[in-house]
C-alpha cells in the first residue's frame, strides 16, 4: 500500500457525532477526562503553567475546557483553541497525575476538533499544507530536502548568507535554526536503497526493521548509520523497508489526524512483516505506539494498530533488553542526560539509555535537575510558538551543569533545541545521541585493535 496524493486530501466533515459542541468525527475520549479530580497535582509538572501562572495553561485547566465544550458550556473558538495549541504535549502532567488522566491525548484529540471546526487559513495555513502535507509523507521531497541543504552548506552559500547577513531578512528564530542546522548527510533510507537486508557482523541472532524518520534522515542520517552499526555488532540484521513513510506525530500534534491515520495506515503495512520496529526518534516511537488511539472508531485497524504497536521499540530499550556488546575501548568525558519527554513521559524509557552510557568506559555521568523537563522544542512548537519555546529553553538550560562535555538524549527534535541553548547561552558542549556515543566507542576499540 502506498500513499497517493488523493489519500491526503481531507475527507468531508461528519456531523453525526456530537458531543456537545463538538459536532466532527473523531470527538475526544470522554472517557479520558472522567477520571480528574481536579486534584491539582499535575500543576507543577506543566511548563506552560511554570512560565504563565494561568489556570488556562495548566494540564488541570486545559482538561476542564475540553470538557466544558463537551458539556455545550464552551464553543470551539480561538479563545479555546489557543490554550489547547499552547500545550507542549510533553505528557509530563501524565506521569505526575495520580489518577493517570491521558491529557496529552485529550489534547490532541482537541485539536482534531479545532482544527476541522477552524482551518488554518491565509500563509499559517499554506506553509503549514506544504510541510505536512507537500513534504513529510515523500521519501522523494525529503531527499531533494536533503540534497539542496547539502548545497547550501558545501557550495559556500551558507559562508556568503552568514557573512553578508543575507540571512538576516528571514524571522529571527528561523535565523537562529539556521545557526545550529547539523551537517546535512546522504539519507540511510537513499543509502539503502538497493541492500535488502543489512547484515549482521557476525551471528545472525534477530531481525529488526529500522524507522528511519523524516527529520531524523535528513538532519541527523548519522544517527541513523551509528544505530544500523550498533544493531549489527550486536548480531542483528536490518531491514529498512523502502515504503514506510513519516511516522505522522507532526501531523497529530498540529490537529490534522486524517492525515496522520492515513500515515498510520502506510506504516503499519510497510512493516507488517517484522516482529521488531526499532526506532531511535522518541517522539516518533512514542506516535507509532500510540497508532491504536487514531483508530478508536474503526476496529478493524485498530487491531492491526495494537498489533503494530507491540513491535515498536526505541533503540535504547531494545539494546538494554536484548544485551549488547559492552565497550570496551574508553571515552573519558563527562555527560549528561536530558529525557526526551517522549522517551521518559511518553513510553517511560529513562533508565536504560543512562545505563548504556554508563556501560562505556571512561564517561562520568553528571546528574541533571529535572532532567525529564521539557527543552521547549515539542516537534514544531519552537516555530508555532516560539516565544514559550525560548522561555522553556531557558528554564531548561538553567538546569544543565556548566561542567559537562556532553549533552546525551534519545530524540532529534530536542537535539536542535538543546544545540539553539548551547549557542544561545554560550555553552561549550556537544549534543550527542545515546546511540552515537555507543558507535564511537565500538569505533575506536576497532581502530586500537588495528593499531595493534
Ligand atoms: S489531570 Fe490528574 S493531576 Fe491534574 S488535576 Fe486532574 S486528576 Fe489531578
Ligand atoms: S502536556 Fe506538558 S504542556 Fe501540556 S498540559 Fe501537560 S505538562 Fe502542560
Amino acid at each position: 500500500m502506498s500513499l497517493r496524493e488523493s489519500d491526503l486530501k481531507q475527507e468531508p466533515a461528519c456531523t453525526i457525532n456530537r458531543l456537545g459542541n463538538y459536532l466532527w468525527s473523531d470527538l475526544p475520549d470522554e472517557n479520558k477526562w472522567a477520571d480528574c479530580v481536579h486534584c491539582g497535582m499535575c500543576l507543577e509538572s506543566c511548563p506552560t503553567y511554570e512560565q504563565t501562572g494561568q489556570e488556562q495553561h495548566s494540564p488541570r485547566g486545559r482538561v476542564h475546557l475540553i470538557k466544558s465544550v463537551a458539556e455545550g458550556k464552551l464553543e470551539v473558538n480561538e479563545a479555546f483553541a489557543d490554550p489547547v495549541f499552547a500545550c507542549l504535549d510533553c505528557r509530563a502532567c501524565t506521569t505526575a497525575c495520580p489518577a493517570d488522566v491521558d491529557v496529552g491525548g485529550l489534547i490532541e484529540e482537541a485539536r482534531g476538533q479545532i482544527r476541522q471546526a477552524l482551518p488554518l487559513t491565509g500563509w499559517k495555513g499554506a506553509v503549514s499544507r506544504f510541510f505536512l502535507e507537500g513534504v513529510f509523507p515523500h521519501p522523494s521531497r525529503l531527499h531533494l530536502l536533503s540534497s539542496l541543504l547539502k548545497f547550501y552548506q558545501k557550495s559556500g552559500l551558507q559562508k556568503v548568507a552568514r557573512k553578508t547577513r543575507l540571512i538576516n531578512i528571514m524571522p529571527k528564530h528561523l535565523v537562529e535554526m539556521e545557526a545550529i542546522l547539523p551537517k546535512v548527510k546522504q539519507p540511510v533510507r537513499k543509502k539503502y536503497k538497493h541492500a535488502g537486508v543489512i547484515k549482521a557482523k557476525g551471528e545472525t541472532r534477530r531481525t529488526v526493521a529500522l524507522l528511519t524518520g523524516c527529520v531524523m534522515d535528513v538532519m541527523f542520517s548519522d544517527i541513523n548509520e551509528a544505530t544500523i552499526n550498533v544493531l549489527t555488532r550486536n548480531g542483528n540484521d536490518v531491514i529498512i523497508p523502502q515504503n514506510q513513510t513519516c511516522c505522522g506525530a507532526l501531523h497529530v500534534h498540529a490537529g490534522d489526524r486524517e492525515t496522520g491515520r492515513k500515515l498510520a495506515k502506510q506504516n503499519i503495512e510497510a512493516f507488517k512483516d517484522v516482529d521488531r520496529v526499532i526506532v531511535n526518534a522518541a517522539g516518533c516511537g512514542c506516535m507509532l505506539k500510540e497508532y491504536p488511539e487514531l483508530f478508536r472508531e474503526d476496529p478493524k485497524w485498530r487491531e492491526k494498530a495494537e498489533k503494530f504497536s507491540s513491535k515498536v521499540e526505541d533503540i535504547s530499550k531494545y539494546l538494554h533488553d536484548t544485551g549488547y556488546e559492552k565497550p570496551k575501548a574508553e571515552i573519558k568525558t563527562r555527560i549528561t542526560y536530558h529525557d526526551a519527554c517522549h522517551l521518559a513521559h511518553g513510553q517511560g524509557v529513562r533508565q536504560e539509555p543512562r545505563d548504556i552510557l554508563l556501560s562505556i568506559p571512561g564517561v562520568e555521568m553528571v546528574h541533571m535537575p529535572n532532567a525529564d523537563r521539557c527543552c521547549g522544542s515539542a516537534g514544531i512548537y519552537n516555530i508555532t510558538h516560539p516565544e514559550m519555546a525560548e522561555a522553556v529553553l531557558q528554564s531548561k538550560m538553567q538546569n544543565v551543569p556548566e561542567d559537562v562535555e556532553i549533552i546525551s538524549m534519545g530524540n532529534p527534535g530536542c537535539m536542535l533545541q538543546m544545540a539553539m541553548g548551547v549557542l544561545k547561552y554560550g555553552r561549550n558542549q556537544k549534543i550527542v545521541h545515546t546511540v552515537q556515543l555507543l558507535d564511537w566507542a565500538y569505533q575506536k576499540e576497532d581502530s586500537l585493535k588495528e593499531v595493534k
